[in-house]
């Protein structure tokens, strides 16, 4: 098969031997209304009130949303306002403490008979794509199509992070058993496990785990990023295509990040909603690099501090990965549902931009072969009609232009500026 474009990037994966430690609990939680795909959810709490782990603090009438829980037990101390990563604001909820940890007494194991009742359990887990994406797991297994295909996306493509990857060292048992599931009530005969080959310890794990299963398969990719888009992955190894406008579901497959894989089966377990979650915490500014399990709500500074991060040296914190990481606007932002890494990055690793020479790379780079430089001069000419033409619509904002690019122009940065104005010239033409 014809393999999709990409770049061999450095890896940088040096935390992959570090097993997740517990952080300890920091003096307040941040929980942000909206961490997902979807209608943010209101708060159902107020000041004073004492909440324990895993209850409800968020929640929405509608149906494309995900409830939030209480990551700590301890007193809400405010309903406050929080600028996101995107500049748009939510309500969040602050809650301090009592060191406990006291689980909420209304946590049941859920059960279910049929697919109805599956997926109204999901919904009230609070589970949502973890891999970045944020899409609520009771919409993304509901698809509106027949499903043929489960396909597990372990690819973890971008440099430094490894929260996938341990989650698999770690938790195997726990991932297969949630690939059963999910293929028992969806009636999904067949499922893969794509994985870059620069993850050989859980590949072996893995595998050894999935060796009596013929129905669950283990695929090596190359590391070429970038393999972990959901379409290079649904190509690379289903040789399906998804067409422009389409979703997976419409060429019959489901993709689902392996670590969210691992909390529905927890959450199937032993009742407990999506509180904590998996991090990788690396970066030239960093002393003691790990792999951390952290409440969700905990501001970064507690992170770093437990990391040992250099503040001197600190020029750009980015939660996620260099290539499709989203820089934090401070160290006070909380960790979300959606946070799989921070890196605390120096001005050194910083890149100075020149004009274009024409050297085409950034074409070649492309996985859809799209031609950034007439994208950016399209941009800059704020011509919505030209984007259109040149195929903005499917950049998957991946970064791969950007990295090869010897000028080190923004060209990823301003197709996302680009997709905004698009977005916003439809909305206004309404
Ligand atoms: S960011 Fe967009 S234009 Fe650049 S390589 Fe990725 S898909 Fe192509
Ligand atoms: S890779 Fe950079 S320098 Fe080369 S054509 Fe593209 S924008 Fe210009």
């Amino acid at each position: 098969m014809r393999r999709l474009h990409g770049v061999r990037l450095p890896h940088y994966k040096q935390t992959s031997d570090m097993a997740f430690e517990t952080l300890p609990l920091p003096e307040k939680v941040v929980i942000p209304m909206s961490m997902h795909m979807g209608k943010p959810c209101t708060p159902t709490v107020k000041p004073k009130q004492t909440v324990a782990v895993g209850e409800c603090i968020g929640t929405s009438d509608a149906p494309f949303s995900a409830d939030i829980h209480a990551s700590v037990s301890g007193t809400v101390q405010a309903v406050t306002d929080l600028r996101l990563m995107n500049g748009t604001v939510c309500k969040a909820v602050e809650i301090e403490p009592d060191g406990l940890q006291t689980p909420f007494a209304g946590l049941t194991v859920p059960t279910y008979s049929d697919r109805k009742e599956f997926l109204a359990a999901l919904r009230r887990s609070g589970g949502v794509g973890m891999g970045g994406a944020g899409l609520p797991t009771h919409i993304k297994l509901d698809p509106p199509k027949k499903i043929d295909f489960l396909l597990i996306n372990a690819a973890e493509c971008e440099p430094y992070i490894t929260a996938d990857d341990r989650t698999m060292q770690e938790k195997p048992l726990t991932i297969l058993k949630g690939i059963r599931r999910i293929m028992q009530v969806l009636d999904i005969p067949e499922c893969a496990i794509g994985v870059e080959e620069n993850k050989p310890d859980a590949m072996k794990i893995i595998s050894e785990a999935a060796a009596k299963d013929p129905a669950i398969t283990l695929v090596p990719l190359p590391p070429v990023y970038p393999q972990g888009a959901e379409k290079v992955l649904i190509y690379h190894i289903t040789g399906r295509t998804v067409e422009e406008g389409k979703l997976p579901a419409d060429c019959g497959v489901i993709v689902m990040n392996v670590s969210s894989i691992a909390f529905v089966e927890e959450y199937f377990s032993t009742g407990m909603p999506l509180v904590e979650r998996g991090l990788t915490v690396d970066g030239d500014c960093i002393g003691k690099r790990c792999s951390l399990q952290v409440p969700i709500g905990t501001p970064i500074r507690n992170v770093l501090d437990y990391a040992q991060c250099d503040y001197e040296k600190l020029d750009r914190l980015i939660s996620g990965g260099p290539m499709m990481g989203q820089c934090l606007p401070g160290i006070h932002h909380p960790v979300t549902k959606t946070m799989n890494a921070v890196l605390a990055l120096s001005e050194a690793e910083k890149r100075r931009t020149t004009a274009c020479i024409r050297c085409g790379r950034c074409i070649q780079a492309c996985p859809h072969r799209l031609m950034p430089t007439e994208l950016e001069k399209a941009y800059q000419k704020r011509d919505a009609v030209r984007l259109e033409e040149l195929k903005l619509q499917i950049c998957m904002l991946c970064g791969c232009c950007s990295y090869v690019c010897p000028a080190n122009r923004p060209l990823a940065e301003t197709n996302g500026l680009a997709k905004a104005f698009v977005r916003q010239q439809k909305e206004a033409a309404k």
